[in-house]
């Protein structure tokens, strides 16, 4: 035993992220340390470079930071947001809801466009909100809302904004990979990612691509400290990184050995847009299996819906809790309930990184279906994994 402590493994983590993570990635996070300043480390570092601009489709660098996405989430709005600017902020989930806090902590002032939790922010309402703020300097919004599984149109909105010089900010954690991202064509800014949603490996990272212009901005940000360069959260020590190949600190190298790892499955499965297309394929299974069983989506349309993850609406004589807990006792799949207001109405399942395959969404269905019966609600697991073979075959 290499600790005393041991974990309760999950036979299947299929949550809302992180989930199971590829068996390559968890054999490379085992290897010993190298020094992060020999040339060997550094080769590994500029490798995972290049992969992750194929990744965001970017030509820029993206920062490979350490620390739960969250960080680069407030990172983003630390180096773009001064004190007075308006920031328009799209709520359409728990995580875009809770970005405005981030935007006013840094001093903006913010304009919620609100919609649902069920459904995504039409490009219409967004267009009408910059119309009545021709003044914001900054766009936030959640592409992939993994709380309620809700998916925004990130390529209209970014586009939009980048027309009319506002900067967006996107948290795409659990949208790059899983869905298409094109950071330079769409004209993004700052679109932040996590290792452990779609890319299918450890939490501890924030993966943030910026714009030229984002750059631009961030050089110029003031806060009542001066210029914004003596925090962790400052993008300026990165420019080290950028110009001279120098990481401003030690990067996390297990988490580094996991990611090259994770990037390579990407590589060798033909590129990103493939592993996109594998993970939009588990999305439409597991969304036809759903239905085909009896059970309802909780978001409104198709279109509106995340690659990553399925929210399930809840039968009404069916508690959360004891199907859960019967999913992960008697059939070893862990999933994840609703967060804030949905907690209790709905249930995920996430189908990303590792979790996205024919095998693990098949296997999630008739375990979903399974604990239904067990709990005396009748569904149709036959006519559910039928319609989810179909879209396999
Ligand atoms: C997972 C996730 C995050 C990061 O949240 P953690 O709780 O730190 O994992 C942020 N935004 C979205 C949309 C996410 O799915």
């Amino acid at each position: 035993m290499p600790s005393s402590f041991h974990p309760r493994i999950p036979e299947l983590m299929m949550a809302s992220g992180p989930c199971s993570i590829y068996p390559r990635v968890l054999e490379a996070m085992g290897w010993q340390m190298v020094h992060h300043r020999t040339d060997e480390f550094v080769e590994l570092m500029l490798s995972v470079s290049d992969d992750l601009s194929k990744l965001f489709k970017t030509a820029n660098r993206v920062l490979p930071v350490e620390g739960e996405s969250i960080l680069g989430l407030e990172m983003a709005a630390a180096n773009l947001v001064e004190p007075g600017d308006v920031c328009i902020n799209l709520a359409s989930g728990y995580y875009g809801a809770g970005y405005a806090k981030v935007l006013r902590g840094y001093g903006g002032d913010v304009v919620d466009v609100t919609v649902p939790y069920d459904t995504s922010v039409s490009i219409s309402s967004v267009r009408q909100a910059l119309d009545r703020h021709p003044e914001a300097k900054v766009l936030a919004f959640v592409h992939s809302e993994t709380p309620s599984a809700s998916e925004n149109p990130m390529e209209e909105i970014c586009r939009e904004c980048r027309r009319r010089g506002v900067l967006t900010i996107v948290d795409s954690v659990s949208g790059v990979g899983g869905s298409t991202v094109r950071f330079d064509d769409w004209g993004c800014d700052v679109v932040v990612t996590g290792t452990q949603k779609c890319l299918g490996s450890t939490p501890g990272m924030s993966l943030v691509a910026v714009s030229d212009r984002a750059w631009e901005r961030a050089e110029r940000v003031t806060h009542d400290t001066g210029r914004y360069e003596r925090s962790y959260l400052s993008f300026l020590p990165w420019r080290q990184w950028v110009d001279h190949d120098y990481v401003p600190y030690t990067p996390p190298i297990s988490a580094i050995y996991g990611l090259k790892a994770a990037l390579d499955i990407i590589d060798d499965e033909g590129g990103v847009d493939e592993t996109v297309r594998r993970h939009e394929r588990a999305a439409r299974a597991m969304r036809a299996g759903v239905r085909a069983m009896g059970l309802d989506l909780w978001v409104d349309a198709d279109e509106h819906m995340a690659n990553s993850v399925t929210a399930i609406r809840l039968p009404d004589d069916v508690e959360d809790g004891r199907l859960r807990g019967l999913m992960d006792e008697r059939y070893g799949l862990h999933v994840s309930g609703g967060l804030g207001e949905e907690a209790g109405r709905l249930i995920r399942i996430g189908h990303m990184g590792y979790t996205a395959s024919a095998q693990k969404v098949v296997a999630a269905l008739g375990v979903l279906g399974s604990a239904m019966i067990d709990l005396g609600h009748p569904v149709d697991v036959t006519e559910g994994l039928a319609a989810a073979n179909a879209v396999f075959a």
